[in-house]
C-alpha cells in the first residue's frame, strides 16, 4: 500500500517520457520524487520554487492528463517544494496545490517568495515560466555605439565590442574584458554592446548587472532559500554583462558561484562581457581560477582620451543638448580635463548651467573663471554641511532626518547621495563622512557611494536628480 504512490508515478513518468524530448525529461522529470498518494491526490516533491513554476508553466496540461489517465477524473497533483536554505543546512518543504492557482500564489507570498532582491532595483527574477524574451535586460538605451565617440584611446575595445555585439558567443573574444580607470566609458561601452545585440536579435536574452548587485542578489538568495533559482536564472542568460568585477574581490562565496555560472555559460557558447577598473592581472583577492577565466578571451583597455577625442565628445554632448559654445571655450575645457570623461561632461554641465543662469553667451573669460572653480571643486573645497543642506533642500528631507537611523526610502536616498557628494567633492575621509551622518561607519559610506554610482548607471530619474544636484553645487560654489 505504501508503495502505491511510486507505482502510480512510475506509470505517469512512462507516459510523460513519450511526450517530451529526452533533454527536458532528464532536466524536469527525473528529479521529481513521488511522496504520497491520498484519495486521488498525488504529492510530488520538486527541488525548488523555480522548478515548480517551470513545470506549471510548461507541463501543467501534460501532467494533468497523465494523472487523470492513471487515477481517473478528479485527480489532483500537489507539489512539495524544497526550500533550499543554503548555509542553514535545512530544507523546509511546503505544499502548493496545483489546480487552485490562486491559493498557490498566496502561499508563495506567505513564504516570502519569489525573491525580492533589493529595495529599489527592479528584480530581474521575473520568473513565472522564465520566458527568455521577458527578461528585463537592465540596459540603458541611451548608451549606444552611435554616441560612443571613437578615438585612439578606445579603438581596440570599441571594435572588439562591436564584433562581439554582432556575433555574441561566436568570436574568440569570450569573455570580453573591458578595463580602465573611472569615467573612461566602460559602462557606456558594455551597454552599447548589449543594446546592439538586442537590436539585431530580439530572441537573445541579455542581462546587464553591476557586480555589486550580483553580490547582493546572491546573498539574498542564500538568505531567502532560493539560491537555486538564482543559479538557474543566471545559467539561462545568452549574454551576461557584469560591470565592475573588481568589487568581487574578497567575496569568496560570490566568486565561487560566479565561477560556476561563468563555466556553464562559456561551455554553452554564451557570451560573457566584463568590466574592471584594472587589468585582470592586477585584480587582488580574486580566486586564481576565476582570474584565469577572465584572461581566456580578450582584455582590452580604455585609455585616457586624447585631445581630439575630448573635443569630439564635448561637441557631441553639446549637440545632444542643443547648445553651442565657441571653439575656444571647448578647447579650453578639453585642455583642462584630460583624464575622466565623466568630469569632462560635468564641466560642460556647469557651463550650460552658467549660461542659462546668466542668460548670456559663455565667453572664454567666464569659462576660465568657471573652470578654476570647477577644478577647485574637484580639488575638494566644499564642506559636508553645505552638501547636506543642498541635498536636504532638493529632496525636502531635513538634515536631522538624514543623520537619524531611519531607513525610509526617500531619506536613505538623500543620505546616500549626500555621502556620495561628500566623498567626491571633499577631502574628508570615509570615517569622517560617516561621523557627519550620525556616526555611521566607513563601510556604510562606501556602500552609499557604490549604490549611487550603480543607480546613476541604471536609473534615468535618479541620474537626472544627481545631475541637477551637481549643477546646483557647482553654481552655488561659483
Ligand atoms: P566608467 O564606467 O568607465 O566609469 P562611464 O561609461 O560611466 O565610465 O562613462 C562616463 C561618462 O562618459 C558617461 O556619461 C559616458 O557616456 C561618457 N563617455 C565615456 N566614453 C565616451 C565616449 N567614447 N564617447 C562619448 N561619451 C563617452
Ligand atoms: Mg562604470
Amino acid at each position: 500500500m505504501s508503495e502505491q504512490h511510486e507505482t502510480v508515478w512510475n506509470k505517469c513518468i512512462q507516459t510523460i517520457k513519450d511526450n517530451v524530448n529526452p533533454q527536458s525529461f532528464k532536466t524536469w522529470f527525473i528529479p521529481i520524487k513521488p511522496m504520497k498518494l491520498e484519495e486521488k491526490v498525488l504529492t510530488i516533491q520538486v527541488p525548488s520554487q523555480f522548478f515548480y513554476e517551470w513545470l506549471e508553466e510548461h507541463y501543467v496540461a501534460l501532467l494533468k492528463k497523465t494523472l487523470e489517465k492513471e487515477l481517473g477524473a478528479g485527480s489532483k497533483l500537489e507539489y512539495n517544494v524544497i526550500v533550499d536554505n543554503t548555509g542553514a543546512g535545512t530544507s523546509r518543504p511546503y505544499t502548493v496545490n496545483m489546480p487552485t492557482r490562486n491559493v498557490t500564489h498566496n502561499n508563495k507570498n506567505e513564504m516570502g517568495m519569489p525573491i525580492n532582491l533589493s529595495n529599489n532595483i527592479r528584480n530581474p527574477f521575473i520568473i513565472p515560466g522564465l520566458k527568455k524574451l521577458n527578461i528585463d535586460s537592465q540596459l540603458n538605451p541611451s548608451y549606444t555605439f552611435d554616441n560612443f565617440i571613437e578615438g585612439e584611446c578606445n579603438r581596440l575595445a570599441r571594435s572588439a565590442g562591436y564584433a562581439v555585439a554582432n556575433k555574441p558567443g561566436g568570436t574568440a573574444f569570450n569573455p570580453l574584458m573591458i578595463f580602465g580607470g573611472v569615467g573612461l566609458g566602460k559602462t557606456h561601452l558594455v551597454h552599447a554592446i548589449g543594446n546592439r545585440i538586442k537590436e539585431i536579435s530580439n530572441t537573445k536574452s541579455v542581462l546587464y548587472v553591476p557586480s555589486e548587485r550580483f553580490i547582493n542578489q546572491y546573498v539574498d538568495s542564500a538568505k531567502n532559500g532560493n539560491y537555486n533559482d538564482f543559479l538557474h536564472f543566471y545559467q539561462m542568460i545568452d549574454v551576461l554583462i557584469v560591470d565592475d568585477v573588481q568589487f568581487l574581490a574578497k567575496k569568496e562565496k560570490t566568486q565561487e558561484i560566479f565561477f560556476q555560472i561563468f563555466n556553464c555559460l562559456h561551455q554553452n557558447g554564451k557570451q560573457l562581457i566584463l568590466t574592471s577598473d584594472r587589468a585582470p592581472k592586477d585584480l587582488k583577492d580574486v580566486d586564481e581560477r576565476l582570474l584565469s577565466r577572465f584572461k581566456w578571451g580578450l582584455s582590452a583597455d580604455l585609455q585616457n582620451p586624447d585631445f581630439d577625442t575630448r573635443v569630439s565628445i564635448l561637441e557631441q554632448k553639446m549637440y545632444q543638448d542643443g547648445i553651442k559654445f565657441a571653439p575656444e571655450v571647448i578647447e579650453y575645457v578639453a585642455n583642462k580635463v584630460d583624464n575622466n570623461i565623466r568630469e569632462l561632461e560635468g564641466a560642460l554641465i556647469s557651463l550650460i548651467a552658467q549660461a542659462s543662469l546668466n542668460r548670456k553667451e559663455i565667453d572664454l573669460d567666464m569659462t576660465k573663471k568657471m573652470m578654476k572653480n570647477f577644478v577647485k571643486n574637484s580639488s575638494r573645497e566644499i564642506s559636508i554641511e553645505f552638501i547636506q543642506k543642498l541635498v536636504s533642500d532638493y529632496f525636502s528631507v531635513s538634515v536631522d532626518l538624514m543623520k537619524s537611523k531611519t531607513r525610509k526610502r526617500e531619506i536613505v536616498q538623500a543620505r546616500q547621495i549626500s555621502m556620495f557628494f561628500a566623498k567626491q567633492l571633499t577631502q574628508a575621509s570615509l570615517k569622517n563622512i560617516g561621523m557627519y551622518f550620525g556616526g555611521r561607519d566607513h563601510s556604510t559610506v562606501i556602500h552609499a557611494c557604490q549604490t549611487v554610482n550603480d543607480l546613476i548607471d541604471t536609473d534615468k530619474k535618479f541620474k537626472s536628480d544627481v545631475d541637477e544636484l551637481t549643477k546646483r553645487i557647482k553654481i552655488n560654489t561659483y
